[in-house]
């Protein structure tokens, strides 16, 4: 795990990026900032910009299309910087293993810092994982 993981320093900013889901896990990421879990309460926020991030939040396996702008999305993030893997998809493939589409998983492309099992993961669990991370 790289030094950006450690530092606990009260918030974490994060890019998103679908590298090829189904979308059930953005549903339940787009979840996280509802009234009824309002993930920003523990200084955990989803950026525009990779410049302006401490890491990145990937779903879905990385298909040949999104592998390439997922690797710049990366490159863009200053460093120290953390990798959070969201969903089974991105762990291994998951339902998507072997399809013609798929490049690899999340960590065949880029070192994964983090990874949150789930097919999808619950909101709550994503933001309970995030919040170790960001120490809040
Ligand atoms: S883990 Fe499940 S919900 Fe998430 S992208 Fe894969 S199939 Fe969809």
């Amino acid at each position: 795990m790289q030094e950006a993981a450690g530092r606990n320093r009260g918030s974490l900013q994060l890019r998103h990026v679908d590298a090829g889901s189904c979308n059930g896990c953005e549903l339940e990421i787009t979840s996280m900032s509802s009234p009824v879990y309002d993930v920003e309460r523990f200084g955990i926020r989803l950026e525009a910009s990779p410049r302006h991030v401490d890491g990145l939040l990937v779903t879905g396996p990385v298909t040949r299309n999104m592998a390439d702008p997922l690797r710049r999305t990366f490159e863009a993030v200053p460093q120290p910087r953390v990798v959070v893997a969201v969903g089974d998809c991105a762990l291994d493939c998951g339902v998507f293993a072997g399809a013609y589409g798929v490049q690899g998983s999340v960590c065949d492309v880029m070192p994964v810092d983090l990874a949150i099992p789930g097919c999808p993961p619950h909101p709550a669990t994503i933001i309970s994982a995030l919040r170790g991370l960001a120490g809040t």
